[in-house]
């Protein structure tokens, strides 16, 4: 099932990147990193809790400096997904975690967006960006973020929303989302991870998204079930994530399974995969593991992901993906 084709839709390029690669940029930047060597970062990725994980994750961006360090990274996560099935990749940055540390927007995005124009050649997957605002910061540092991001619109297919959910509602982000919107992105917000199941609604009804990611916590509220249903809201779910950052005690617990049955449109990605213990075929290993999801079912959440994807101006290619989909068979 490994090379099943997928679309990966929940990808933090930060969360991608691994001890190794890590030392290599530091070495190469001059930067110090408080541990002896890879092995002793490894650990620390062995977190517990979520301020841990943020307050690593934050501590080695210090290493991303150049558009170089940023195409490094995403064709190493690149590389990897193509050993994993994927096809398609909307990635996720945030250019807040950078332009806080001094490193420009351009400087991100045209790192990013040198690997991603040659990933189709390289890794036979097709790409879209999408720049996420830090809902912990300001929405005034989120307008700032949009306007810097205007001369680089033509690499960005999207904006979405991500960070410690809890105490800041969708509602915040409003009329950023309103301009983005002015501007032809398209709209997609984490909601329902920590936050309760009303920001998954406020998502909808007041920032315009398509796709929630994460969304999880919509299953507490039978009412939204109901209307994500019928509208055909794409949830992009993280289940190592849940775990590692105890959202879901155990995988075994996870309600993949009921959310599908529900008729949920469910898609299951790695979201910062160097931290929670794997990427996407990965991923679909674990849960058909634990929750002993079927070839169908996990043919079903392939389907969803080139469904859910960003390629309605691209119709032939969606047909194509699905297609191969359709024509797998299970090893
Ligand atoms: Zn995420």
């Amino acid at each position: 099932m490994h090379h099943l084709p997928k679309a990966e839709l929940h990808l933090h390029i930060e969360g991608t990147l691994e001890p190794e690669l890590a030392f290599a940029l530091a070495e190469r930047n001059g930067v110090r990193l408080p541990y002896a060597d890879t092995e002793e970062l490894r650990a620390a990725y062995r977190f517990e809790d979520l301020q841990s994980f943020l307050d690593l994750y934050y501590a080695l961006m210090a290493v991303l400096r150049t558009e170089r360090d940023f195409e490094e990274l995403a064709d190493a996560y690149l590389a990897r997904a193509a050993t994993q099935g994927v096809r398609h990749a909307e990635i996720f940055f945030d250019p807040q975690a950078h332009t806080a540390r001094g490193v420009p927007i351009g400087t991100v995005v045209e790192g990013l967006g040198r690997a991603l124009e040659r990933s189709e050649e390289r890794h036979g997957i097709s790409t879209q960006l999408i720049m996420c605002f830090l809902r912990d910061q300001s929405a005034e540092s989120a307008m700032e973020t949009l306007e810097s991001a205007k001369p680089y619109l033509h690499r960005i297919s999207a904006v979405g929303l991500d960070s410690a959910e809890a105490g800041h509602p969708p509602v915040k982000f409003r009329e950023v989302y309103e301009a983005a919107g002015a501007l032809g992105l398209r709209k997609v917000a984490h909601a329902g991870e920590e936050g309760p199941a009303a920001y998954i609604r406020e998502s909808l009804d007041v920032l315009g998204v398509e796709r929630i990611d994460h969304g999880l916590r919509c299953m507490e509220d039978p009412e939204l079930v109901e209307r994500l249903v019928a509208e055909r809201v794409p949830l992009t779910l993280c289940p190592l994530s849940n775990v590692r950052l105890r959202a879901i005690d155990t995988l075994e617990r996870h309600p993949l399974r009921e959310m599908m049955a529900a008729g949920l449109l469910c898609t299951v990605n790695s979201d910062d995969p160097a931290y929670f213990g794997g990427y996407v075929a990965d991923t679909f290993h674990a849960v058909h593991e634990a929750l002993g999801l079927d070839r169908e079912q996990l043919r079903t959440l392939a389907r969803n992901s080139f469904e859910a994807a960003f390629l309605d101006h691209d119709e032939e290619r969606r047909a194509r993906y699905l297609a191969e989909v359709e024509a797998y068979v299970f090893d």
